[in-house]
C-alpha cells in the first residue's frame, strides 16, 4: 500500500495555476498569487495518509474481562477527499467489535487507523472495508462492524443531496455477519 512516493508540491503548484486560467482567472492576481503554494501545502496534509502505511500502525493490545462481548466505539471524526471531484468529503465513523482474548485496543489506536485511512484519495465504500479489513488483520476479532456516515460536498454542493443529508455505508466481517448479532451492534452504534 505504501508505494514509497512522496508529493510533489511543485507539481501541485503547477497544476493549479493551470486550474486557475482554465476557469478563467487571472492566477497573478494578489489575491491567488499564493494560491497554489497554499494549496500544494493544503494536499500535503489532507491527503498524507497516501505515504502513511496502516500496516505500520502499532496496535497496543490489551485485556479485558468481557466474555466476548461487544465493544462499540462511536463518533470517531474524519475528513476525506472524494477521488471523483476531489472535494472533501466527511463525517464520524463508528466501530463494534468482539475482542479475542487479549486483543482490546483504545480509542486513540482506532482514531489513528481511521485518520490514516481517511487522509487519502477516497470512496466511503473502500475507507469502509479498508479499516474493517485492517482490524481484521490486527486484532483477529470474532466479528467486527465498522459504519461510516458521511456528507460529500460533491453532492451537496451541487444540490444532489441537502446539505447535512448523509451517506451510510457498512462493512462486516467474521461473526458479526449472524443475523442477531449484526442487529445488536447496529442497534448499538445508533445508541440504543
Ligand atoms: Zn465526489
Amino acid at each position: 500500500m505504501n508505494n514509497k512516493k512522496t508529493m510533489d508540491a511543485e507539481k501541485i503548484q503547477r497544476g493549479v495555476r493551470l486550474i486557475l486560467e482554465g476557469i478563467g482567472e487571472d492566477p497573478t492576481r494578489e489575491g491567488l498569487a499564493r494560491t497554489p503554494e497554499r494549496v500544494a501545502e493544503f494536499y500535503a496534509d489532507a491527503l498524507g495518509g497516501l505515504h502513511e502505511d496502516p500496516e505500520e500502525i502499532q496496535f497496543g493490545l490489551y485485556n479485558v474481562d468481557n466474555n466476548e462481548e461487544m465493544i462499540v466505539v462511536r463518533d470517531i471524526s474524519f475528513h476525506s477527499l472524494c477521488e471523483h471531484h476531489l472535494l472533501p468529503f466527511f463525517g464520524k465513523a463508528h466501530i463494534c467489535y468482539i475482542p479475542r482474548q487479549n486483543h482490546t485496543t483504545g480509542f486513540s489506536t482506532l482514531a489513528r487507523l481511521v485518520d490514516t485511512l481517511s487522509r487519502r484519495t477516497q470512496i466511503q465504500e473502500r475507507l469502509t472495508s479498508q479499516i474493517a479489513d485492517i482490524l481484521e488483520a490486527k486484532l483477529k476479532p470474532i466479528g467486527v462492524l465498522v459504519v461510516l456516515e458521511a456528507e460529500h460536498l460533491c453532492m451537496t454542493m451541487r444540490g444532489v443531496k441537502k446539505p447535512g443529508s448523509g451517506t451510510i455505508t457498512s462493512a462486516i466481517r467474521g461473526g458479526m455477519r449472524r443475523d442477531a448479532t449484526r442487529a445488536e451492534a447496529f442497534a448499538l452504534i445508533r445508541g440504543h
